[in-house]
């Protein structure tokens, strides 16, 4: 059977109580309803909740809803919520300073139901369409591991963080070996369907939520490993190793065995001013020509 699908998050700010009640009265199939009543906790709500649409209200005390509306797209993490605007005001200008404060639309109060209903729904159809068009964005088509742009982002944001606190970060290069010769063997099909199985091995063995494996390019695959000293590491890349191996996919005339493996090299290094994240990775390059050049199916890490 599949997945049921998550219920949106639907978030309405309203200064009224009797307002927001009347509103997830008439939402309530629609998905999963979080309300606020002033602009600064729907602000704070937008950004841990990540609503996936907000209904705002205008006239409210302090921040009204312009000005939570430019706050929410100004914050890259609150950006992407469609706001539309819920409210009395019915003048041309008002429609028009909310689309102006980034609104994708507006419904005017005394609000109709099955009205507030449709253009809720369009809303968060498209929203939903948006979020898996940058899904696949950001996974590789073969192997489903995310993609060397997801990688580079998030190995970005990781060594930012771990050098605000001077941790330790590992990166792992992994690359088949004699995977030329493997698809001259056996065809690019069937080349295929062997990165597919490598890239579900690896993928097992990075368990923590903090690590990631993606496919580099190629036969080639890479892995981060936040806040994992050297000998974490190894034990991870050997396991990498051996899964590996484990699959015990024929590769009948390979020099290093009689079955598909792969070359594993090591870097770990404390993220800091002195290092970057391009020399980290070049470090498990070249360690990871050592392991091929030391006769592959093996972990170097010097
Ligand atoms: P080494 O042990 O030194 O890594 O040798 P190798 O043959 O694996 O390395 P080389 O870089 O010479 O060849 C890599 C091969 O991987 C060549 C290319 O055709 C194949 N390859 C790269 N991407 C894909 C892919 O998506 N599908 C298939 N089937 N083959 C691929
Ligand atoms: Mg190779
Ligand atoms: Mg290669």
């Amino acid at each position: 059977m599949a997945d049921a699908p998550v219920p949106a998050k639907i978030l309405i700010v309203d200064d009224e109580p009797a307002n927001i009640d009347l509103l997830a009265a008439v939402l309530e199939e629609d998905g999963d309803i979080l309300f606020a009543t002033t602009g600064a906790s729907a602000l704070a709500i937008a950004e841990t909740e990540r609503p996936d649409i907000v209904l705002l209200d205008v006239v409210m005390p302090d921040l009204d809803g312009y000005e939570v509306c430019r706050r929410l797209k100004d914050n890259p993490v609150t950006a992407e919520i469609p706001v539309i605007f819920i409210t009395a005001l019915n003048q041309q200008t008002d429609e028009e300073a909310g689309l102006v404060a980034g609104a994708v639309d507006y419904v005017a109060k005394p609000i109709s139901a099955p009205i507030t209903r449709a253009r809720v729904r369009t809303h968060l159809e498209l929203k939903r369409h948006r979020d898996r068009l940058s899904e696949l964005a950001y996974l590789d088509g073969l192997t489903g591991l995310a993609n060397r742009r997801r990688f580079d982002e998030y190995a970005a944001l990781e060594w930012r963080r771990a050098s605000r606190h001077g941790r330790t970060i590992s990166i792992l290069m992994v690359d088949v070996d004699e995977f030329k010769h493997y698809n001259d063997s056996y065809g690019h099909l069937q080349g295929d369907a062997c990165l597919k199985q490598v890239a579900a091995a690896l993928r097992r063995q990075f368990a923590r939520p903090a690590d990631m494996v993606a496919r580099y390019g190629g036969e080639e695959f890479v892995g981060i490993l936040p806040e994992t000293p050297l000998d974490g590491a190894l034990v991870l890349a050997e396991r990498a190793r051996a899964a590996v191996e484990e699959l015990a996919i024929p590769h009948e005339g390979a020099n290093t065995a009689a079955v598909v493996t792969v070359s594993v090299g090591v870097a770990c290094v404390e993220a800091e001013a002195a290092t970057s994240l391009e020399d980290t990775l070049a470090l498990a390059d070249a360690r990871l020509y050592r392991a091929k050049s030391m006769g592959r199916n093996r972990v170097s890490a010097g």
